[in-house]
C-alpha cells in the first residue's frame, strides 16, 4: 500500500473542566493495526458530553481530549489485518467498542467490555474532522438506509437511538403489550419509536409540555404530563391509559430514561406483576425502595449501558424501512459552533438531538 501523507485534523479540544473546547489542527498517523480512520459527517452532542466538560465526569483518557461519540462518516484509511475493501464505505462507529474476546465479551455483555474503547473518552473523539477507531465493530450502512437519509443524521443512532433500542431488545417487549417511558428527552423519544415500531401500545410520562408533544409524533399512543401528580396518581393515569389503548393490566414494560430520581421513583412506583424495569438513564443520586416488592410481583429491574454493536445492523435494518424515524429529531450545526451548541444543550435549549458537521 502506498504511504499515505499525515491527515490534518481540524479537531476540538476538552483542556480542562469548565473551559469552553480549544480548536486545533492535529496530525494523524497511519491507523494502527486493527483500526481505521474514519472522515467525520457528523458528530450528536449528547449529555455525556457535558457530563465531562461542565459536570465533573472524568473522562478515562488524558486531557486535552477530542469528545463526541456519535460518529457518522465515510472510511478514508485503515490499518494492517483491516479490509481495504472498507475504505470510502459509509459507516456508523457505535458509542462503545468492545474488545470482542473477553469473558465479558464471550457470553455476550459486550458493553461493559473492561477493554472496550470509546471514543471521545478513552481516545480521542468525533468533534473533529477525522477520527481513528477500533475497525471490529464499525457498522457499515447500506444504500437502502443512504436513500432516504443524509449520513451526518445517522451519528445520533450511535447513542441516543441505539442504547434504546438495546433496552427494548432486552425488555422482550412483545405486540400488544404496555411500555411505559418515563422522560421523553433525546434517549426516550427514541425508545418510544422503537416500542411503537416493535407493536406495544406506548405511554410517554414527561414534565415538558413540547417533549410530550414530540413523543405523540414519534408515536406515542398516549402522553401524560405529570408535573406536580403523586407517584399514586401517575400510577392511576398510567392505568387508565392502559385500559383505554386495550392493553394488558400486567407484563407492563416500563423504561426510565430521565436519568432522574423523580423518574426512577416513578419508575418503581409503576412496578405492578410480572413488570420489568430498564434503568436507562443515569443520576448519581439515591432513592429509598421496598425491594420486597420485586419478590410479591415477580418483577424485574435491569439496566443497560449502550448498545451492544452486533445490534446495530439490524437497528440500521428498522431505520431502512422506516419503522424507526431520525431526520425529524435532529438539526444540523457547523462543528465551529460547538461551544454555542454545548451552551445551547446545558441551558436545556435544544428541542432536537444536535449534530456536529465539519465544514
Ligand atoms: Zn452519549
Ligand atoms: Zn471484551
Amino acid at each position: 500500500m502506498m504511504p499515505s501523507s499525515p491527515t490534518k485534523i481540524d479537531a476540538w479540544l476538552m483542556t480542562g473542566p469548565g473551559k469552553p473546547l480549544e480548536r486545533q489542527t492535529l496530525t494523524g498517523g497511519s491507523p494502527a493495526g486493527g483500526e481505521l480512520t474514519v472522515e467525520v459527517a457528523g458528530c450528536g452532542v449528547c449529555h455525556t458530553d457535558l457530563s465531562f466538560l461542565r459536570h465533573g465526569v472524568k473522562t478515562r483518557g488524558e486531557l486535552p481530549l477530542v469528545l463526541g461519540h456519535e460518529v457518522s462518516g465515510h472510511v478514508r484509511e485503515v490499518g494492517e489485518g483491516v479490509e481495504p475493501s472498507l475504505i470510502g464505505q459509509p459507516v456508523v462507529v457505535p458509542a462503545v467498542l468492545p474488545c470482542g474476546e473477553c469473558e465479558l465479551c464471550r457470553s455476550g455483555f459486550r458493553t461493559i467490555c473492561r477493554e472496550q474503547i470509546m471514543p471521545g473518552n478513552d481516545r480521542h473523539g468525533g468533534f473533529a474532522s477525522h477520527v481513528t477507531i477500533p475497525a471490529r465493530y464499525v457498522c457499515p450502512v447500506g444504500d437502502d438506509v443512504l436513500a432516504e437519509h443524509e449520513l451526518w443524521e445517522l451519528a445520533v443512532v450511535s447513542d441516543a437511538v441505539s442504547t434504546p433500542f438495546q433496552a427494548v431488545k432486552r425488555s422482550e417487549l412483545a405486540q400488544g403489550e404496555l411500555a411505559v417511558f418515563i422522560g421523553v428527552g433525546g434517549i426516550g423519544l427514541h425508545g418510544v419509536q422503537i416500542a411503537a415500531a416493535a407493536g406495544a401500545r406506548v405511554v410517554a410520562l414527561d414534565i415538558d409540555a413540547g417533549k410530550l408533544e414530540q413523543a405523540g409524533s414519534a408515536g406515542a399512543h398516549a402522553a401524560v404530563d405529570v408535573s406536580g401528580l403523586s407517584i399514586k396518581q401517575i400510577r392511576k393515569r398510567v392505568k387508565e391509559e392502559a385500559g383505554r389503548l386495550g392493553a394488558p393490566r400486567h407484563l407492563w414494560k416500563i423504561f426510565e430514561t430521565s436519568g432522574t430520581r423523580a423518574g426512577q421513583e416513578t419508575a418503581f412506583g409503576l412496578i405492578g406483576f410480572g413488570s420489568r424495569v430498564a434503568i436507562v438513564g443515569f443520576t448519581m443520586d439515591r432513592l429509598e425502595l421496598r425491594l420486597s416488592n420485586l419478590m410479591a410481583f415477580d418483577a424485574t429491574v435491569g439496566g443497560n449501558w449502550g448498545c451492544d454493536p452486533v445490534l446495530y445492523p439490524e437497528l440500521l435494518r428498522w431505520i431502512a424501512e422506516k419503522k424507526i424515524r431520525v431526520r425529524p429529531f435532529v438539526e444540523r450545526h457547523p462543528l465551529a459552533t460547538v461551544n454555542e451548541v454545548l451552551d445551547a444543550a446545558d441551558a436545556g435549549k435544544l428541542q432536537k438531538r444536535a449534530v456536529l458537521v465539519p465544514s
